[in-house]
C-alpha cells in the first residue's frame, strides 16, 4: 500500500504547521513552556488551547462545514494527528466532545440537541466525559448496573462509573444507564446527555503511578436529568452506544502518532545511554524489548491507517 501523501495534502501540512508556529503558547516550540500543573490551572490552559483551535478553524477539522468543521478527508486528519504529536501540542480538553460527542449528536440528536450542544463543544465551553464504563462493566458494556427510574419528566440516577477520563474537568455526561430490568440484557438501556454540575454527581480522582490525574471515578446519587437530555429512544440506547464508539476510533490517531514518537525517543536514548562502554542498544535484552515495542505500535499504526 502506498501511504505517501498528494501535494494538496502535503500545502494542507504547511499551512497547519504555519499556524501552529504562530498560535502555540509561548515557550511551546522551545520547550520552555509546560502545562500547569495546578489542576484549577491546567484546565483553564486547556480550555483556551481548544478556545484558540477553535478560532483557527483547528478545532473539528473533520466536521462539516455547516457545523463549523472543515470537512477534512482522512488523509488530512491523519497529517493534522501528525503534526499536532511533532510538536507536542496541548492535548484537545473536549477530545471526547470533538471526537465522539459532537459526530453522534449530528447523527442521531434531535435539532433542539444539536443547536444546545454542537456549538459549545466546538468552543470548548462545554468539556463532555464519556459514562460507559462501570466496575463490572468494561469490555461487556451492556452489563451496566447504574439504573434511571422516570420520575415525571425526569430521571433519577444511581450508580457508579469508573475510568471517566476529564470527568473532573467535564460539564456534560455521555452517559449510560438501564432504564428497564425486564428486557434482554442489549435493551433496556438508555444514554443521557447528563448535566455533571448538580448536587447528585460526585467526582472522584484516580491517580496513576506517574502522579497523572486522567482518569476519575463518578458517583451518581439521586443524579437527575430530563426527557430532553436523552439521546436515541428509551430502552433502545445500544445502538445509539455503538454510534459513539464508531466515531472513537477515528480519534486514536493522536495516540498512535505518540506511540511512535515515544518510540523513536526510546531508540535515540537507548543509543545514548551506555553499560560496561557499549551502548544499551547492542544489548540482546533491550533490542528484544525494543522490537517487541516497535511491532505493536507499528502494527497499531497501519491498523489505524
Ligand atoms: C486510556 C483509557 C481511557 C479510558 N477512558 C474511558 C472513559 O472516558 N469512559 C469510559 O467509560 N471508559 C473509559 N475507559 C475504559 C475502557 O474503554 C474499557 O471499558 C475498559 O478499559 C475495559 O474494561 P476493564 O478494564 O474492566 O477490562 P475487562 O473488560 O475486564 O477486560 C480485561 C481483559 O479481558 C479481555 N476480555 C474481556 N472480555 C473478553 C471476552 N469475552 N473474550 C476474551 N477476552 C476478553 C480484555 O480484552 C482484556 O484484556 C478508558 C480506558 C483507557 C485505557
Amino acid at each position: 500500500m502506498d501511504f505517501s501523501f498528494t501535494k494538496k495534502e502535503e500545502e494542507f501540512r504547511q499551512e497547519l504547521r504555519t499556524w501552529l508556529e504562530e498560535n502555540l503558547p509561548e515557550g511551546w516550540i522551545e520547550g520552555t513552556s509546560k502545562l500547569p500543573t495546578d489542576e484549577g490551572e491546567y484546565a483553564k490552559f486547556l480550555r483556551n488551547w481548544q478556545r484558540k483551535l477553535y478560532e483557527g478553524g483547528w478545532a473539528a477539522i473533520a466536521w462539516p462545514e455547516k457545523y463549523g468543521g472543515r470537512k477534512a478527508s482522512l488523509m488530512e486528519e491523519i497529517i493534522y494527528h501528525q503534526e499536532m504529536v511533532r510538536v507536542k501540542a496541548p492535548p484537545l480538553v473536549n477530545y471526547v466532545g470533538i471526537h465522539m460527542v459532537g459526530p453522534t449528536l449530528m447523527q442521531i440528536g434531535t435539532e433542539e440537541q444539536q443547536e444546545k450542544f454542537i456549538q459549545k463543544i466546538l468552543t470548548g465551553e462545554e468539556v463532555w466525559c464519556q459514562g460507559y464504563s462501570e466496575p463490572n462493566a468494561g469490555s461487556d458494556v451492556a452489563a451496566i448496573q447504574t439504573t434511571a427510574v422516570k420520575d415525571g419528566d425526569r430521571w433519577i440516577i444511581n450508580g457508579q462509573k469508573v475510568w471517566t477520563s476529564f470527568g473532573h474537568i467535564a460539564d456534560r455526561c455521555f452517559l449510560v444507564a438501564r432504564t428497564n430490568r425486564f428486557e434482554k440484557k442489549h435493551h433496556g438501556i438508555t444514554v443521557f446527555l447528563l448535566d455533571m454540575n448538580q448536587p447528585g454527581v460526585e467526582t472522584r480522582p484516580i491517580i496513576q503511578m506517574d502522579g497523572q490525574h486522567d482518569f476519575n471515578e463518578v458517583y451518581l446519587n439521586d443524579a437527575v436529568a430530563y426527557d430532553a437530555e436523552i439521546i436515541g429512544k428509551v430502552d433502545e440506547g445500544w445502538h445509539v452506544i455503538i454510534a459513539l464508539l464508531m466515531h472513537e476510533r477515528t480519534g486514536i490517531g493522536a495516540q498512535v502518532f505518540t506511540l511512535e514518537q515515544q518510540f523513536n525517543e526510546l531508540a535515540a536514548l537507548a543509543k545514548d545511554l551506555k553499560e560496561d562502554g557499549e551502548p544499551l542498544i547492542s544489548k540482546p535484552l533491550i533490542r528484544k524489548s525494543m522490537v517487541d515495542l516497535y511491532t505493536r505500535s507499528r502494527g497499531s499504526l497501519l491498523n489505524y491507517y
